[in-house]
């Protein structure tokens, strides 16, 4: 089977999805892979490094499977095979852009969009969500300490003893522990809040204190995910919230709830009861943001606490980033291919789920 894999056109992208050492991987299993010329140069990866493990450059678009991180814009389409049949994988976004599935349909591609995979244990090595939240959380702790006019550790120096930062994490999902877990190897005092009950323990193991409302409110939803809140309890939380954002020197938001605008969870004048110097990175930025004041791609003053609302950080650490998701996009892979080639069993839920187009229809969503 022939796997292509083109350069990502757009802005600020830097990630590629298949490193050379997955497509080693393809190879070594009887593939033939066609990488475009610089596909992975912004993550690290010469073209040299690809064809070292017995890739072809060339047009990465006519191939029986082409393999993107980002979707493709209308121009791209074009470039898959007339004749249809061409299967496309990749974080598609479907669900908020009909356009582009109508048109993947019409030029009869099987399209998957892959941040619908089910959050079930036998996708876990597919789970684009996870690996790329895990740069995200990761990633939004480093900016606030580079943002942030102090120090995270503690310093113990002739000049002074300096006090450690005070971090709150807002939603301990995968994004919010890995921001928990960075905070807290910069040496910060850390604490963690959440929806779900369930995650104090993991707040916990990681040495963050987990804040617990004394009417504790629970959003348990299936797979995982919270469900939203009753306006009442939503105005619990944010009275509740308001205490303890006023006390951090860092609040790192990444509130979401599946298919719905984030929830706001630090209003305006929360922001302006926290300290001058304080720091806020909303990674819910492109889904409406954790912040009433958040602007999506920009950072901004109010009331001397810088608010940050960052998209699409998993680009701004484009080597480890692009080596999980082609790790995720193998197992994908490996999931749907059988003899060589494409085998698609509409009964398996994998397939089920991501699966946005084939034989010229829309199947989602
Ligand atoms: P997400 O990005 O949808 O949400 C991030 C966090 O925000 C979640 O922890 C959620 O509870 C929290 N949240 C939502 N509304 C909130 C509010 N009003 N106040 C405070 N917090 C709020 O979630 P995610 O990180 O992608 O995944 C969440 C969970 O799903 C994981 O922790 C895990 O338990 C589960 N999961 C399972 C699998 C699997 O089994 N394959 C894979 C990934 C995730």
């Amino acid at each position: 089977m022939k796997v292509g894999v083109p350069k990502e056109t757009v802005p600020q992208e830097r990630r590629v999805a298949l490193v050379p050492e997955a497509v080693g991987r393809l190879v070594k299993a009887g593939h033939e892979v066609v990488v475009e010329r610089g596909a992975g140069v912004e993550a690290g990866f010469s073209d040299d490094t690809y064809t070292a493990v017995g890739a072809s450059l060339g047009d990465a678009w006519v191939a029986a499977v082409v393999c993107k991180v980002q979707k493709p814009s209308p121009v791209e389409i074009e470039k898959l095979p007339q004749a249809g049949g061409a299967a496309l994988v990749g974080l598609l976004q479907a669900s908020t852009d009909a356009d582009l599935v109508r048109l993947l349909a019409r030029r009869r591609v099987t399209a998957f969009s892959l941040e619908l995979l089910p959050r079930i244990t036998r996708a876990q090595p597919m789970d684009v969500l996870s690996s790329q939240a895990t740069v995200a959380g990761y990633k939004a702790v480093l900016l606030a300490a580079q943002t942030a006019p102090r120090f995270f550790p503690m310093l113990v120096t002739a000049a002074g003893t300096l006090p450690p930062a005070r971090v709150l994490v807002l939603g301990a999902g995968v994004a919010g522990l890995q921001a928990i877990a960075t905070a807290r190897r910069l040496g910060a005092i850390v604490s963690g809040f959440d929806v779900r009950a369930a995650v104090k323990e993991q707040v916990e193991s990681l040495g963050a204190k987990f804040l617990a409302m004394t009417d504790q409110v629970t959003a348990e939803g299936a797979g995982g995910y919270a469900t939203e809140l009753s306006e009442d309890q939503h105005k619990r939380e944010l009275e509740f919230l308001a205490r303890s954002v006023k006390d951090a020197d860092v609040v790192v938001t990444t509130a979401a709830i599946p298919g719905k605008r984030a929830p706001i969870l630090v209003t305006r004048s929360g922001v302006e009861g926290m300290r001058p110097g304080s720091v806020v990175v909303d990674l819910a930025a492109e889904t409406g943001g954790n912040c009433e004041l958040t602007q999506p791609g920009t950072t901004l003053e109010h009331h001397g606490v810088t608010i940050l609302g960052p998209v699409n950080l998993p680009a701004t650490v484009p080597l480890h980033a692009s080596q999980m998701y082609a790790r995720n996009v193998t197992s994908f892979l490996n999931h749907l291919v059988k003899d060589g080639k494409l085998q698609l069993d509409f009964t398996d839920e994998i397939t089920r789920a991501t699966c946005v187009t084939h034989d010229g229809k829309v199947l989602r969503p």
